[in-house]
């Protein structure tokens, strides 16, 4: 059982949804977000595995290549150009397809690998936690995103997405079977929300929102939910003390003014998936 945690936009808490939901639930927890994976700064696992993430990108052997310029031709990436009749490579555009392999006729191109980041593994509360993390300035994210998906235990899983509805949040996505999306009432809020509705109806998979920083009145993001008939499975309070708690790094679980908020949305998960 898979369940996404996503926002159309950052800083909605995203996060904090999923690491307290994590423990809740006693599910495992998976951080996505690679570019700026800030789970563990809460949950603070003992990382006992890291593991690197290699791409592979084409290495052109110039005794052999011809300079046909097939290769060029069949990279729908733009990783590749030829100059006169060199060609030369854009590694970090590549994504290692292997369409250029293919079509040279004069078996030019091996491979070469590239370190692009890492994933890390861990406990904390008898809880899995894992998390990939995208070394900096590298552009394409998904080949760790898959890597840490890939390897996900067949138990409850927290998926904590990267933010907005880019091919990094479709690509953790597809393992999901139900979403949780994370909004706050304002009108940057909703309007990064309506997309991400949008991505996630295009899945077919389960799903409700839960507002941040409710302030329990008939706010923008619950007259959107009624209008558009979605489920709202939970709200985290706006206040000032837990601004405070977050920016300490702690977890509002751990804190029993907070727990019940958790609680009630692992409840409320439940019934959207007709557990037990
Ligand atoms: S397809 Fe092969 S031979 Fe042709 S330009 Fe590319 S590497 Fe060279
Ligand atoms: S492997 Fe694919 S993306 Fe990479 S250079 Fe070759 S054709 Fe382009």
């Amino acid at each position: 059982m898979n369940i996404a945690v996503l926002s159309g936009k950052g800083g909605t808490g995203k996060t904090t949804v999923s690491t307290n939901i994590s423990l809740a639930l006693n599910a495992n927890y998976i951080d996505c977000d690679v570019e700026e994976p800030n789970g563990f700064l809460f949950l603070q696992p003992n990382i006992d595995k890291i593991k690197s993430v290699w791409v592979e990108y084409p290495d052109i052997e110039y005794d052999k290549c011809t300079g046909c310029g097939e290769c060029v031709k069949n990279c729908n990436f733009n990783a590749l150009i030829k100059i006169k009749d060199e060609i030369m490579v854009f590694d970090k555009l590549c994504h290692s397809c292997g369409a250029c392999e293919i079509v040279c006729k004069s078996n030019a191109i091996k491979y070469n690998l590239r370190d692009i980041g890492k994933i890390e593994e861990g406990k904390t509360s008898e809880i899995k936690c894992t998390r990939g993390i995208l070394n900096i300035g590298e552009p394409m994210a998904v080949p760790i995103i898959k890597k840490v998906l890939s390897s996900m235990e067949n138990d409850i899983n927290i998926i904590d997405c990267p933010p907005g509805t880019s091919c990094n949040v479709v690509n953790s996505l597809k393992y999901a079977d139900m979403a949780i999306l994370v909004t706050e009432p304002t009108q940057f809020g909703i309007h990064d929300l309506k997309m991400a509705v949008e991505l996630v109806r295009m899945f077919d998979i389960p799903f409700g929102i839960v507002i941040n920083k409710d302030n329990k009145e008939n706010n923008i993001a619950r007259r959107y939910c009624e209008d558009e008939k979605i489920d709202i499975i939970g709200s985290i309070p706006y206040s000032k003390d837990i601004a405070k708690v977050y920016s300490r790094g702690e977890i509002l679980y751990e804190d029993f003014k907070y727990k019940s908020v958790f609680d009630e949305i692992a409840q409320s998960i439940k019934g959207v998936l007709s557990w037990n």
